[in-house]
């Protein structure tokens, strides 16, 4: 449902709250003009009231049965903090999951330049056990004389990929009028770094039926990117993965700089899941696979790399992609890893 307002009161039920008491905290609410936003959690639910600041402050919702405390929320998200949802979101697509202690393992080629290369890479990267298949068919390019991506046709390609290999889609939206055709395509809709502020475009996939994998901008800071998956989670989807992708600094090594310790900082601050795009931050293959290691040591609940036939034949990043004959030691080490943080691939 789309909240209205912003969340301003952490409402904790105790661990014996009767479903009666909360709903009695809930019908208060309602009475008084506010909204009730309720995470029922393995210890507790939490209700965030939805409503003026100095309304809520007048309610003596700490003395409602029921009720152990009552906080302000502090930090400018609301819904995908931490402080409302205590306990991790897992977003299930088609049986694959990620986040608390399912790692995500989201393989395939840049771009879908054409139909046996991107079955080609499906058939690897599930062989080598990627839980989804990644390929951009809309394509964010800097450069406008390099190619664009397939288009309408690029979907129909992915879509067959999926039909053969099982494995769900993930793929970028760029672009407000084709949000039906990617929607529907899409088993989880990519919002590329360059859009991670187009607010139209947030609110949109906040109507959809499909998880939204929100990559963070090479210049926004960790809270932007929260607060961009806040514009998704207020239409009313719950279900946003973040994604670290490297930022801009002065540094020229490497394409972005993976700023690794955003991994740590959004886990704390939010209950969605964050994973990491080492390919885009390194932007050559030899360092795809450390700072891969680097996101699973640092706690990501996935990675999201892409991989080729024949990268030197890639219209598309090709010095980041990995080979497919390489893909499958790369992730025996990625699962191997991810088990001694405590995880199996989802
Ligand atoms: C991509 O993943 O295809 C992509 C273009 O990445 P980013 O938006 O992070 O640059
Ligand atoms: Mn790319």
């Amino acid at each position: 449902m789309a909240v209205n307002g912003s969340p301003e009161l952490l409402i904790v039920m105790g661990a014996q709250a009767t479903p009666d008491q909360i709903e009695e905290v809930v019908a208060r609410l309602a009475e008084a003009g506010a909204h009730a936003h309720v995470t029922a959690g393995k210890e507790a639910t939490v209700i965030g009231a939805i409503g003026e600041r100095e309304l809520l402050a007048t309610l003596p919702l700490e003395g409602f049965p029921g009720v152990e405390r009552v906080l302000p929320i502090l930090k400018p998200y609301k819904l995908v903090s931490s402080e409302l949802a205590p306990e991790p979101t897992v977003i299930e697509v088609n049986e694959r999951r990620i986040g608390d202690g399912y790692f995500g393992l989201i393989a395939g080629p840049c771009t879908v330049e054409h139909r046996e290369q991107t079955l080609s890479t499906a058939w690897t990267v599930k062989a080598a056990g990627a839980t989804m298949l990644r390929g951009g068919a809309f394509k964010p390019r800097t450069s406008p004389y390099t190619f664009q991506g397939l288009g309408l046709e690029g979907l129909e390609i992915l879509a067959e990929a999926r039909a053969e290999t099982g494995l769900p889609l993930v793929t970028e939206l760029m672009d407000p009028r084709h949000v039906e055709a990617v929607v529907e395509t899409a088993d989880v809709i990519q919002i590329g770094a360059r859009n991670m502020q187009n607010f139209l475009l947030l609110s949109e996939v906040g109507k959809a039926d499909k998880p939204v994998l929100l990559k963070r901008g090479p210049s926004a800071s960790a809270e932007e990117l929260l607060m961009a998956a806040e514009y998704v989670v207020k239409e009313g989807n719950a279900r946003v993965i973040l994604c670290e992708r490297g930022i801009r600094t002065f540094e020229r090594s490497t394409r972005y700089t993976l700023d690794i310790g955003a991994v740590p900082v959004l886990k704390q601050e939010t209950h969605l899941p964050v994973i990491v795009d080492p390919s885009h931050a390194a932007g050559r293959r030899d360092l795809v696979l450390p700072l891969a290691r680097a996101a699973v040591a640092a706690g990501a609940d996935g990675i999201i790399v892409e991989v080729h036939p024949a990268p030197e034949e890639a219209l598309c990043d090709g010095p980041q992609q990995i080979p497919s004959a390489d893909f499958a030691e790369f992730a025996g080490e990625i699962r191997e890893l991810a088990a001694l943080m405590g995880k199996v691939i989802g």
